[in-house]
């Protein structure tokens, strides 16, 4: 299982890299292409799709980071349990265990679905070019649909997340965020994962009579995708517009 979960990290990552190159393919190509006596990336419609996968991309590597931290410090803190036999360590180790539990399946699916959408859009802004073999757009592309199949597909990291969702596991990480001392452009961020965690919450243990609604909004991901509660919660904690 920690083969797997390392396997997954490494797609998430993989996804990350393939956005990574795609989104930097489109900002390239739509700096040099004039249409209309203009640069693309000067036309809002264009600059609209290269800020958002920019956003997207940034969101997707606080994500992982976050659950990369997690991996190093459940090794660091096992290679000195290893040394010193420190019983207090054990604790944290399984702390780190069950947040990875959480953190992986989520960073997969969402890297991946991220990478989809940002190489789609990438393609968008080559227009009629992007389509042909002879830009490597059309390769990020290509190469970026498999990670969401691979490794267990989005559908499994669903799966595999739920139950730690809506066991409350990511609690702690939502409190951490909540707390941590931050100003300037951040604190407006920090009030959406305040109130996202709030919604989030609100569907996991609904007020009675309205049981059904909520889980049925957690587990569906809102009537819109992304926009449901526990994607504005997601999307709140990685920084991103839900
Ligand atoms: C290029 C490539 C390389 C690969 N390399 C390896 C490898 O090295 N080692 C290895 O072991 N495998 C490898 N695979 C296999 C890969 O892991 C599987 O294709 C993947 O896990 C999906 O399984 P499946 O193809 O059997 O699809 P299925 O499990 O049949 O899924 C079909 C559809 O049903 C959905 N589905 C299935 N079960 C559920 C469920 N419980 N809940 C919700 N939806 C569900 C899936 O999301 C999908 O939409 C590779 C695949 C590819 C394409």
């Amino acid at each position: 299982m920690s083969m797997m979960n390392g396997a997954r990290l490494a797609v998430a990552a993989q996804a990350l890299g393939i956005a990574e190159a795609a989104y930097d393919e489109a900002a390239r190509y739509a700096a040099k292409r004039t249409q209309f006596g203009t640069a693309i990336r000067d036309i809002p419609a264009v600059y609209r799709m290269l800020l958002t996968m920019r956003g997207e991309i940034e969101a997707t590597r606080a994500l992982l980071y976050e659950a990369g931290q997690w991996v190093d410090r459940k090794r660091a803190w096992e290679r000195r349990l290893e040394e010193s036999g420190e019983d207090a360590l054990r604790p944290k180790i399984k702390q780190a265990e069950r947040l990875l539990g959480v953190l992986t399946p989520l960073v997969k699916f969402y890297a991946t679905e991220m990478g989809n959408r940002v190489c789609y859009q990438a393609m968008q802004v080559h227009g009629g070019t992007g389509y042909m073999r002879e830009f490597n757009v059309e390769r990020h592309f290509r190469d970026m649909r498999v990670t969401s199949i691979y490794e267990g597909t989005s559908q499994m990291q669903v799966v595999a997340a739920t139950g730690g969702l809506l066991g409350h596991e990511l609690d702690e990480l939502f409190k951490a965020w909540q707390e941590a001392d931050v100003e300037g452009e951040l604190q407006p961020l920090r009030e959406r994962l305040i109130a996202a965690t709030a919604q989030f919450n609100l569907c996991v243990d609904p007020p009675a009579g309205q049981r059904g609604r909520g889980a049925g909004r957690l587990l569906c991901g809102g009537h819109g995708g992304s926009s449901g509660a526990a994607g504005q919660c997601l999307a709140a904690a990685a920084g991103r517009p839900a």
